[in-house]
């Protein structure tokens, strides 16, 4: 999976604007490719700091107008303000039910932004998709 330095830093920036709430937002692309063109903010609905939950609104709206593009929501990003960037529960369970990757920015006070990517890997029948801790997927990041 690929995506910008500048995308990145964007999504890195707004965890940190987020701080010590969590960000949230949406990752954009063509279906079936590995690229990330886009990162939307989405504001943040959750009633509690310590979670998120994206604009339903917002995400169905992207949509119809990600279509006519030729593109969708294809990732779903948010940030760990305590610093852990493996997904929590709730996020396990949030994403074994989407065929999305799942993007993590943790912050901590003694290191740089750390971001990482999680999602389901088709297997070679192309239907099954492996057990949720295998699946940490590469960032590669290219400059735009
Ligand atoms: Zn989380």
């Amino acid at each position: 999976m690929q995506i910008s330095q500048h995308l990145l830093e964007r999504i890195e920036s707004h965890a940190a604007e987020a701080f010590p709430g969590e960000s949230c937002g949406f990752l954009t692309g063509r279906a079936g490719d590995d690229i990330i063109l886009d990162a939307i903010p989405s504001p943040n609905r959750a009633g509690s700091k310590q979670e998120f939950l994206i604009d339903a609104a917002l995400h169905l709206k992207l949509q119809r107008t990600l279509r006519e593009k030729g593109q969708a929501v294809i990732g779903i990003y948010h940030s760990h303000p305590s610093g852990d960037s493996l997904p929590s529960e709730k996020d396990r369970i949030s994403l074994n039910d989407q065929n999305l990757v799942w993007m993590i920015t943790a912050l901590s006070e003694s290191h740089p932004p750390q971001t990482r990517l999680f999602g389901h890997l088709r297997g070679k029948s192309g239907s099954k998709s492996r057990p949720f801790d295998e699946n940490l997927l590469q960032i590669a990041r290219f400059v735009a």
